[in-house]
């Protein structure tokens, strides 16, 4: 009986060891998000975002028309994601000939892998503001 006991007792602190031992290497290696530098929660939010957009790609969520993809669509409510936050349907929008959100709009309209999207409608009135500030 005391045998028993005394095996229990050595297999529960081993048990405790080797999960405690188990926790202190998993904190080593993923530090607590509040005990980051802020650049690196930067960097961390950022790479996770990265990923999150990847995968969002893969199932077709997120048919952006930038490389790399635009984020704004990601973060938040927009009318280019139908207000669903995490997608991005920009591609939609330039196949409508209608204006991509303004992340993409600035990737397509001075990128040279986008010569026919270049002429569309908002690209051109872009130009025209910008020249009508350069005047002023
Ligand atoms: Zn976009």
């Amino acid at each position: 009986m005391v045998k028993k006991v005394l095996g229990l007792f050595v297999f529960f602190t081993l048990t405790g060891l080797s999960f405690s031992a188990g926790y202190f290497v998993y904190a080593h290696f993923n530090p607590k998000f509040a005990d980051l530098t802020p650049e690196e929660m930067y960097s961390t939010i950022t790479q996770d975002r990265a990923l999150a957009i990847k995968l969002a790609e893969k199932r077709g969520d997120y048919k952006c028309c930038i490389e790399p993809p635009c984020t704004m669509c990601y973060d938040g409510p927009t009318k280019w994601n139908y207000n669903q936050p995490g997608k991005c349907f920009c591609d939609d929008f330039i196949a409508r000939g209608e204006e991509p959100c303004p992340q993409c709009k600035k990737g397509v309209c001075s990128s040279t892998n986008h010569e026919d999207s270049k002429n569309s409608p908002y690209c051109l009135i872009n130009q025209t503001n910008s020249s009508k500030i350069n005047n002023n």
